[in-house]
């Protein structure tokens, strides 16, 4: 049994139902046709009187409350979205695309669109990191990734206001720190060991004979941490973060040497609460080194040329 918004609705009976909808759902008119469902904003059903009564009596409200939950899974499932290009549609529901795509000129005749349009819509969905686009192996849906697009806003709006680093660090460090004992407790004993190794490799390089900027295992170490949330859209504002830390120079060596044996004394400190199991231990020292990167020192134009 199936548990409506009221009574129980049999098995055989939802299928039936779900038939309908599906059926329905394939008849659909195109979108800027169809009509919005008030409740949840879904396109309607676009069931007709005729399917209404050559197959099934829809009239009650359950029934009419199944529908639009099955149909509102199928949709999800088509990812059918009147707020994304066709090519996105089509990229969203073709999970073999990540092999490669058709021509262009099939594809624009199978989506009902110019060539020119689609060429449009390819290239935003290039821009957005959605697919690759390269002369010898073709257009191939890409694994999906929040970064490409978060990355693209994040630089026009450090073109546009400086200030914008600081508020979009302070977001990382608010998503770095709520997340923490959430990612921290699903490392495996694989991740802790390669959070080590990235402590004792970062310790190298800070005591080399000439100094190399450890900024490399900075970045792993950060994201290392976070990568068992499973969660594209954390994982992309991190790596957005390192972007933009990049962009501004700021992985270039500042000169003081001391403080980025302390900034890595800190790592150090966060692994090893890690490592014992002192989530919360480990989450005060995160904060505390946050607040030390808030005074690091800024790097000058000669100390960039070394590196
Ligand atoms: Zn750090």
């Amino acid at each position: 049994m199936v548990k409506g918004e009221g009574r129980p609705i049999p098995n055989a009976r939802l299928l039936r139902l779900a038939q309908v909808g599906l059926k329905a759902v394939s008849r659909a008119r195109p979108p800027e046709e169809r009509r919005t469902n008030s409740a949840c904003g879904c396109p309607s059903t676009g069931l007709t009187s005729n399917d209404q009564s050559e197959s099934l009596d829809v009239s009650s409200t359950e029934q009419y409350i199944a529908i639009n939950r099955i149909n509102h899974i199928y949709m999800s499932r088509e990812r059918v979205s009147p707020a994304i290009s066709e090519f996105m549609r089509y990229l969203a529901a073709h999970p073999e695309a990540e092999s490669s795509l058709p021509a262009l000129s099939g594809l624009s005749r199978e989506l009902g669109i110019s060539l020119a349009a689609l060429r449009e819509q390819l290239e935003v969905a290039r821009a957005l990191g959605l697919v690759d686009v390269k002369p010898r192996t073709g257009t191939r849906r890409r694994p999906f990734s929040f970064a490409p697009a978060v990355r693209q806003s994040l630089m026009y709006a450090l073109a546009l206001n400086d200030g914008h680093f600081d508020q979009f660090a302070e977001l990382r460090n608010h998503l770095e720190v709520g997340f923490w004992d959430e990612a921290t407790r699903k490392l495996t004993t694989e991740d802790k060991a390669a959070l080590k190794a990235l402590v004792a490799r970062a310790r190298e390089k800070l005591n080399a004979g000439t100094v190399q900027v450890p900024h490399e295992e900075h970045r792993a170490l950060h994201l290392l941490i976070f990568r068992r949330l499973d969660n594209p859209f954390v994982t992309g504002l991190l790596e957005a973060y390192w972007d933009m830390y990049e962009a501004v120079g700021l992985n270039l060596y500042s000169g003081d040497i001391a403080y980025l044996k302390e900034v890595w004394d800190y790592h150090a400190r966060m692994v090893d609460c890690i490592c014992s199991g002192d989530y919360a231990g480990g989450r005060e020292v995160l904060v505390a080194h946050m607040d030390l990167l808030a005074q690091r020192p800024t790097p000058t134009d000669a100390s960039s040329k070394a590196f």
